[in-house]
């Protein structure tokens, strides 16, 4: 009987196949598997289900414990570090599901089938043109001792198949989606060793969670389909059914499975950009689970939100401008010297040592990715390009004006307010008609954060340079009033 979800002792895993870098849709069924635990004050443990050899280079493994600490999920049990379940690596577990394969055979619960890849596809193919769904027509489920010797004696190599009851209904219950009742009628046995000795997903899969005593699987919906066949492996067996929730799919914003153009992005790809741990938390947590906190919170915060019956059905939508709103709130989050710690690989040489902690106040505000303050830094402290924009507000103004704010800039001696106050005063000008040109004399643009902050960082030296090389462009002749 599947055993119904307590938070008692809560043991949820993650358990990814290291074939490629994790993508978002498998980071955030891993945090939601974490969040559960977490929540619950249970243990979370990390397996590798590494069994599809040609697709499981180390490389990968090292790369997915890397970004999954990178994303601030830690587990009790793994791989790395052990644990009372292991070894954490299926390939390590051979001899472990050797046993239970032997079991099921002993108790006849398993059977050798030896047709042929050819002679399952005919079958099929007569299945689907008489209109029925294709499954195993049980072709070895009766072969007697005579005929399974004569079988490999031709050398054939056998699959192991589950002999699944002829009769009756299995309830599957699902934390999600609720209860689902399949015919068993219907399942067909299926393999669960292939005929090369490696044992099928679902099988290991299922073995797996029970010795390793997970009592909660969250994973996504494209298994929703090998729950059954994984419930009737522990019964057989006589071991513990964990609850199964599968998570809704993970769609682009445009409807579309997750394609490369829209967050098919792996973890890596973001963190390579320089998106924050902490947005793509805050981000994928709300998509397919509901917070009534709308605000940003920490790993604490989000666990202590998180619920199972929070987990919404309808797919989740990965949309670029939510994930940049939650890294604006992450970026916000984080202390001036954490920001500076995130943005020194891209910066350091190009803000002038001292300059950090006023240069990340400065601008924090104004920036998503390192990119963002590298351009900041450049229109700082080095030469910036004039926007078009700039330009219009520039030649806007007489040279009068800017003749003025180079002299109240000498003689307030840098000081800001001190400054825009004299300038203010000598040229009539006020309010955008002050601010705009002398944003854009300075800065090159438009709009960013406050000149006051902005004006330490140029400096006066580079400020008088740059307002003489506004008075040097033409002025439009209907403003030349100052
Ligand atoms: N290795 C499977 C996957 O990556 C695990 C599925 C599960 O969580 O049960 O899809
Ligand atoms: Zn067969």
């Amino acid at each position: 009987m599947a055993q119904y979800y307590t938070t008692m002792n809560l043991k949820s895993r993650f358990a990814p196949s290291p074939t490629g870098y994790l993508h978002l849709g498998n980071a955030r069924t891993a945090l939601f598997a974490w969040l559960a635990a977490r929540a619950a004050g249970g243990t979370f443990i990390l397996r590798l289900e590494d069994t599809d050899q040609t697709r499981s280079p180390e490389i990968y493994e090292r790369a997915l414990l890397e970004d999954l600490r990178w994303f601030g999920i830690d587990w009790d049990e793994g791989p790395d570090r052990g644990g009372d379940h292991g070894p954490y690596r299926q390939m390590e577990r051979l001899a472990v599901y050797a046993q239970y394969y032997a079991h099921l055979q002993a108790s006849g619960q398993a059977y050798a089938c030896y047709c042929s890849a050819d002679d399952l596809a005919a079958e099929r193919a007569v299945q689907r043109s008489a209109g029925k769904s294709p499954r195993y027509g049980g072709r070895c489920r009766h072969l007697g001792a005579a005929a399974r010797a004569e079988r490999e004696a031709a050398g054939l190599l056998p699959t192991l198949r589950f002999r699944v009851p002829d009769q009756g209904t299995l309830t599957v219950p699902d934390l999600v989606w609720g209860e689902r009742h399949y015919a068993l009628a219907d399942l067909g046995d299926f393999v669960i060793r292939r005929s090369d000795g490696s044992p099928a997903f679902f099988f290991a899969n299922a073995v797996d969670d029970a010795l390793m005593e997970v009592n909660l699987v969250l994973r996504g919906e494209d298994h929703l389909t090998n729950t059954p066949r994984q419930i009737l492996i522990l019964q057989a067996l006589g071991l513990p059914v964990p609850a199964y929730g599968h998570l809704p799919l993970l769609l682009g914003a445009d409807g579309q499975p997750l394609s490369k153009r829209y967050g098919a992005a792996s973890l890596r790809d973001l963190r390579k950009d320089g998106y924050l741990a902490a947005a793509l938390r805050n981000y994928l947590a709300r998509l397919g689970h509901h917070y009534s906190a709308t605000g940003f919170l920490d790993s604490g915060a989000l666990a202590q939100g998180f619920a199972l019956n929070q987990i919404s059905r309808a797919p989740g939508h990965f949309d670029m401008v939510q994930l940049q709103h939650w890294q604006h709130e992450a970026v916000q989050s984080l202390d001036e010297t954490a920001v500076w710690d995130w943005l020194a690989p891209l910066l350091r040489g190009k803000v002038p040592v001292g300059l950090e902690m006023p240069f990340v106040a400065a601008v924090r505000a104004n920036i998503l990715l390192p990119g963002d303050a590298l351009d900041w830094a450049e229109r700082c402290f080095g030469a910036p390009a004039l926007a078009a924009d700039a330009v219009e507000a520039i030649i806007g103004v007489s040279p009068e004006f800017w003749s003025v704010a180079q002299a109240t800039l000498q003689a307030s001696g840098g000081d800001y307010r001190n400054w825009t106050k004299a300038l203010q005063q000598a040229s009539g000008h006020r309010g955008k008609a002050l601010f705009m040109p002398l944003r854009a004399a300075l800065t090159g643009l438009t709009h960013g954060p406050e000149l006051a902050a902005l004006l330490p960082l140029i400096g006066e030296e580079r400020a008088l340079a740059r307002l003489h090389a506004a008075a040097q462009r033409p002025s439009m002749p209907a403003e030349t009033t100052l």
